[in-house]
């Protein structure tokens, strides 16, 4: 799925994160402290190394963008300060970003939503799956 093939892409992530993923040591601490390793099917220690690599088709594709729970525990792990939180984040928002390429369509929010929910949460949401 390229989006604006994927030199721009490692510059937009690397914009985006603010991340040197290149100094990472593949020491994998990441992703053996990682909460939801079971349910990803990029590991994080996998994930900093396919950005490393500019090889951004299948980060794009992958389920962990959805299953990280942004919890950070990584980014404390990290004996290089590579921040892989912040890498799933940006490859994230790449997508999220991308015209058209909608996550959650209009036609597939519930007719009903929880009346906690603020009005202001449903609007912003919106406004980021329809660019
Ligand atoms: S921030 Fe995401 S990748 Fe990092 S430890 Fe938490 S769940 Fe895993
Ligand atoms: S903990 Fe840091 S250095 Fe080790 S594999 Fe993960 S990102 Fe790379």
């Amino acid at each position: 799925m390229p989006i604006g093939g994927e030199a721009t892409d490692f510059l937009d992530v690397e914009r985006i994160s603010g991340v040197n993923a290149s100094v990472c040591m593949h020491c994998g601490k990441c992703s053996a402290s990682c909460p939801a390793f079971h349910k990803m099917d990029i590991h994080p220690h996998r994930f900093v190394a396919l950005v490393a690599d500019g090889d951004f088709g299948p980060l794009l594709r992958s389920v962990t963008l959805w299953r990280c729970l942004s919890c950070f525990t990584c980014v404390e792990r990290c004996p290089r300060a590579v921040k892989p939180a912040n890498l799933i984040e940006a490859v994230r928002l790449l997508l999220i970003r991308k015209p058209g390429g909608n996550h959650l369509p209009p036609q597939l929010v519930p007719a009903r939503l929880d009346e906690e929910l603020p009005q202001q949460a449903i609007v912003a949401a919106m406004r980021k799956y329809n660019k």
